[in-house]
């Protein structure tokens, strides 16, 4: 299959480029798009052969359910039992945005898989101009996991969408590089007190303002049986070939690790602020000014990616405060390294 990729910007008419997308989807395709989180892969959310496509072209396993986006907040009664207040207030705050809210869902309405074996869904309005023109165009609820193959980091270019399914699926819709650059914070809101499934570009901070109290469990916490999880979190996610060890932000630390780890034969590649650039590592890969962590969250997919081209045999990655975004960018950053700490 050839993959073909369609500019999208805001520069030109692109009206036909969208036409295409849409007449795809309608067909039962499967389309990469952008979003201000990371590039999706959508299909439409109602057509079971066209859902099967993308667990087919992720490699995804088929237990892990999918966010659906939608392009206007009037459609969730479509597919949600009973809206909970929580969840109102949720929308009227940060729809359109990186919020995917979990709520119970209308029996027989969605393509089967996309809730495999559960009587949840997840929604989202996204925030990003083309997601928003491709739903309301198309005028159907799009499924759409981010367009990686299964356990890669996710895609903030769509260039990383080629690297990933070129072959595999018919259409990338390039938007330029993702905002956010990781994905939607996950909130369900059928238990009793909200719990933050996946934490993401909406903090705990920012809800509680709006909702009050939120449950958030650290890494440590999921792994107890009782902690409200999300299905996909069993999974291998965001590595890069090379195993990641999560190191603290000091400059001398990370030297001293850096020259023990070559003289054992390895090829060090650093994930650091600007500062690091100094660091006598094999590979280096900034993620932006140091302690700016809108940049450090934009820049985390691509600097692990980035490794996947090196001959690196280990990768030594800055961590960061577990505070606003810090406690997504930490969440992606465990997960990419299996918790595992580079220990001196
Ligand atoms: P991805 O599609 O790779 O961005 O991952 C979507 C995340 O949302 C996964 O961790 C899913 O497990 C989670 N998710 C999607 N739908 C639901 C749902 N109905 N209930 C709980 N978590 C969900
Ligand atoms: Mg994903």
């Amino acid at each position: 299959m050839e993959t073909v990729l369609l500019t999208v910007d805001d520069f030109v008419d692109n009206s036909e480029n969208y036409t295409q997308a849409v007449h795809l989807l309608n067909d039962g395709q499967v389309v990469a798009f952008p979003t201000e989180t990371v590039y999706g892969l959508g299909a439409v959310a109602t057509d079971e052969q066209a859902v099967k496509k993308i667990f087919a072209a992720k490699g995804r396993p088929s237990d892990n359910p999918l966010i659906v986006h939608i392009g206007t907040i009037e459609e969730v009664n479509r597919y949600v039992v009973d809206i909970p207040e929580i969840a109102k207030k949720c929308m009227a705050a940060f729809w359109p945005g990186p919020l995917t809210l979990v709520m119970h869902v209308k029996p027989n309405v969605l393509a089967e898989s996309v809730t495999p074996g559960m009587q949840t869904v997840g929604l989202r309005m996204p925030d990003h101009p083309v997601a928003l023109k491709l739903l309301q165009t198309l005028k159907k609820p799009l499924a759409a996991p981010s367009a990686n193959r299964s356990g890669k980091p996710s895609p903030t270019k769509a260039s990383h969408v080629f690297e990933d399914l070129q072959g595999i699926i018919p259409c990338i819709l390039d938007g330029g590089m993702t905002g956010i650059g990781v994905e939607s914070t996950v909130l369900d809101v059928t238990l009793a007190q909200p719990v933050i499934l996946r934490p993401g570009g909406v903090t705990k901070e920012m809800l509680e303002e709006v909702i009050g109290p939120v449950l958030e469990p650290n890494f440590e916490q999921q792994k107890i049986e009782a902690t409200p999880k999300a299905p996909g979190m069993k999974y291998t996610h965001y590595a890069p070939n090379a195993p990641v060890y999560l190191i603290e932000q000091d400059l001398q630390i990370m030297q001293q690790a850096v020259q023990t780890l070559q003289q054992q034969q390895h090829k060090v590649a650093v994930l650091a602020p600007e500062n690091f650039a100094a660091v006598n590592a094999d590979y280096y890969f900034s993620f932006g000014h140091e302690y700016e962590l809108e940049q450090m969250s934009a820049n985390l997919y691509d600097a692990l990616r980035a490794c996947d081209k090196t001959d690196a045999t280990i990768i030594l990655a800055t961590t960061t405060e577990r505070k606003g975004v810090g406690t997504a960018i930490m969440n992606r950053l465990e997960k990419a390294a299996g918790g595992n700490w580079y220990q001196y």
